[in-house]
């Protein structure tokens, strides 16, 4: 069954055909009208309340039809996750940074959602996976100690927001307590008085002019200036020095689990995650910041990340599975030439997106950019229609 997706069209998105998100839908739905002035940020496939997916022919919300056929999310699913798909699809499109995030555990966002109903509007947690469509650049978890060491004893603006006092602790610690040293910079920089953030950026911004490269790339200038321009004066600006910075090349994927510090800053990439949309904020945002529920539910181990390797299932297939019962995503990719494909029955319900190409499946025609929900245990079988270029697919499915 073919669906209709939400757009969420947020200030960080990419402007009108130049986001991937824009052109997907027009490419799938000819009378949808792209504003070349708007921001499409994100494409929402699933039940998500704040963006929910109607069954194309029909216009029935896909959260009614499961409930009315539950059967087609897969017992498995049943029993785990009552009659709610438990996974959420995207696709993001970043012109700039999204905000310094990080997302609670179960327990926590049960927790935060009784508090603050308004704020974390459900109680469930929020793993994610992103995997790259275009070079893609985050922050993810924090560096590796010594790296953050060596940033406070190379940048004095850096050293200035933190304070020496925690500087001092910080570079002097045993391992045993460094994570708690971390803490206690971090909360101070993150609580530092927002004149004097702008004015250590400014600074700082100012004597990269007057550097020779060496030191600049050693720095981060390039992305530093970058995010400066964005969001001016913003104290995640300086984040870059505290977080891992990962690059991704098309098909890479990173796993983000709860209480780790992160942001997309650039491309386009694909994202699977637990149904759920709590995010505590830190930073490069205009957007209310929760500073002391972040230091309290952070994570601080400090290690370089790495990337999420997909298993192969067949010569088409690869999967991408997290270590969560939520979602699993599935890259399939036919090489030109490639007449057909079955695709392999999950026992959940599926969700598949066309990235690349045109297919003829149960007698209609599906072109790049459709969405189709799939149910548990369903044959599948893909027609090829212009198969002169490959043919590039997504489905998430439960990792159950
Ligand atoms: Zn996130």
């Amino acid at each position: 069954m073919e669906l209709k997706c939400a757009v969420q069209t947020y200030a960080w998105g990419k402007l009108g055909m130049n986001s991937i998100v824009a052109s997907l839908i027009k490419s799938a739905n000819a009378d949808f009208v792209v504003d070349e002035q708007k921001t499409y940020a994100e494409l929402w496939m699933g039940t998500h309340e704040n963006g929910p997916s109607y069954l194309k022919d029909t216009d029935i919300p896909l959260q009614k039809y499961i409930q009315e056929n539950t059967v087609a999310l897969g017992s498995n699913v049943v029993q785990t996750f009552c009659s709610n798909l438990p996974f959420l699809f995207k696709v993001l499109s970043i012109n700039k940074a999204l905000s310094i995030q990080v997302h609670p555990n179960k327990q926590k966002a049960k927790e935060l959602h009784e508090l603050y109903p308004d704020v974390y509007k459900d109680p469930n947690h929020k793993p994610e996976l992103a995997i790259a469509l275009s070079p893609f650049e985050a922050l993810c978890g924090f560096r590796p100690i010594d790296e953050i060491k060596d940033y406070v004893n190379d940048i004095p603006e850096l050293l200035a927001v933190i304070g020496e006092t925690n500087v001092r602790r910080l570079t002097q610690t045993n391992d045993s307590m460094i994570s708690d040293a971390l803490q206690h910079s971090f909360h101070s920089l993150m609580t530092c008085d927002s004149n004097e953030v702008a004015r250590q950026l400014r600074n700082l911004i100012d004597r990269l002019h007057n550097t020779d490269d060496c030191y600049r790339q050693r720095v981060k200038a390039d992305l530093l200036e970058r995010l400066h321009n964005d969001y001016p004066g913003d104290i995640g600006c300086f984040t870059i020095y505290l977080f891992n910075y990962v690059t991704m090349l098309p098909g890479e994927a990173i796993y983000i689990g709860p209480n780790v510090p992160h942001a997309y800053l650039s491309g386009d990439c694909i994202e699977c995650m637990a149904c759920s949309d709590n995010v505590i904020r830190a930073g490069l945002t205009p957007k209310p910041k929760d500073i002391e529920t972040l230091i309290q539910v952070l994570s601080f181990e400090c290690k370089s990340i790495e990337k999420i390797q997909p298993s192969r299932e067949d010569t088409f297939t690869q999967v991408f599975r997290p270590p969560v019962s939520e979602f699993a995503v599935a890259k399939i990719t036919l090489p030109p030439g490639q007449p057909s494909y079955n695709l392999k029955p999950r026992n959940s319900a599926s969700i598949l997106l066309i990235v690349n190409g045109k297919a003829k499946i149960s007698s209609k025609i599906f072109s790049r950019g459709s969405v189709l929900f799939i149910s548990a245990n369903d044959k599948v079988e893909i027609k090829v229609l212009c198969g002169c270029h490959p043919m590039l697919m997504f489905q998430a499915f439960s990792n159950i």
